[in-house]
């Protein structure tokens, strides 16, 4: 219940999916938590939803577009007014797209290299500060099981999350020695809106490959999530955490 008492959490892309259920989970075990979005009008819905089931205010909805650092200033600034602090950061907002590499266009690839390269760089550099002044901190950055092996499509996709991973460990090393931990998480075919952009048909093929013969919730996502906010990772840094039902294994 109690396994994120007192800490305040940041969580990019939280207006749904796995951000939203991190965010609830967090709340359940005492922390508060500020959810920034591009969905504004869902992520005051979800902020809203959470201090209903809590009954308390635990969490707060900000306007956040992770490519830009003054979105993500103003999102710090509302952590430390609204909650006194921060010591959790979740970069997890992203985009996805199955294009190869002959059908990427420039702008696609500017797209999402913006949002789920240069975010997650842009967030941990706007947020150490924070944490610094608490004395300590973790930040878990989402990358994907395409952040660990390629596919036939989705190149973009692959090289962000690629990318996102390696980042992962050049923060960890850099910020170790300030009792800041720094890990990725990789998720693979996790049933949010988000998979809707994959076939059906195909999605019902993986799931057959999947060791675990089904696929992940964001509810799996975020106890992972869980663990590597909390006191109990408190050896971890630097390392990559696969929650697949298998995919990976294979
Ligand atoms: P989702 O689409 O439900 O949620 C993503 C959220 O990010 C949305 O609320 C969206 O509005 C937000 N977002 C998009 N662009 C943004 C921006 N510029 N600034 C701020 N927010 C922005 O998908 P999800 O499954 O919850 O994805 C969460 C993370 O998990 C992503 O990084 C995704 O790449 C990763 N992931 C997902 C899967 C999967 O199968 N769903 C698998 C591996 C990794």
């Amino acid at each position: 219940m109690d396994r994120l008492k007192n800490k305040v959490a940041l969580i990019s892309g939280g207006a749904r999916g796995q951000g939203a259920a991190e965010a609830r989970l967090f709340v359940s075990e005492g922390a508060r938590v500020i959810i920034g979005d591009i969905r504004d009008d869902l992520c005051h819905a979800t902020a809203n939803d959470i201090d209903a089931a809590a009954g308390r205010k635990a969490a707060f909805a900000v306007h956040l577009d992770v490519t830009r650092a003054a979105d993500w200033r103003a999102a710090v600034a509302a952590c430390q007014r609204e909650f006194g602090g921060l010591d959790i950061l979740v970069n997890n907002a992203g985009i996805f797209n199955m294009s190869g590499l002959e059908d990427t266009s420039e702008e696609l690839w500017d797209s999402i290299v913006n949002i789920n390269q240069k975010g997650v760089w842009l967030g941990m550099k706007e947020c150490v500060a924070a944490m610094r002044l608490r004395g300590g901190g973790s930040i878990i950055n989402i990358s994907s099981v395409a952040g660990l092996t390629g596919s036939t499509g989705s190149t973009a996709y692959h090289g962000t999350k690629g990318a996102v991973r390696l980042l992962t460990k050049a923060a960890a090393v850099q910020y170790g020695p300030e009792g800041i931990r720094v890990n990725s998480v990789h998720p693979g075919i996790i049933n949010t809106e988000m998979e809707d952009i994959i076939p059906a048909a195909m999605r019902a093929g993986i799931k057959t490959v999947v060791p675990l013969r089904r696929e992940g919730t964001a509810e799996d996502v975020a106890k992972l999530v869980l663990f590597l906010a909390s006191d109990d990772s408190s050896y971890c840094t630097g390392a990559e955490f696969i929650v697949d039902g298998g995919l990976t294994a294979m």
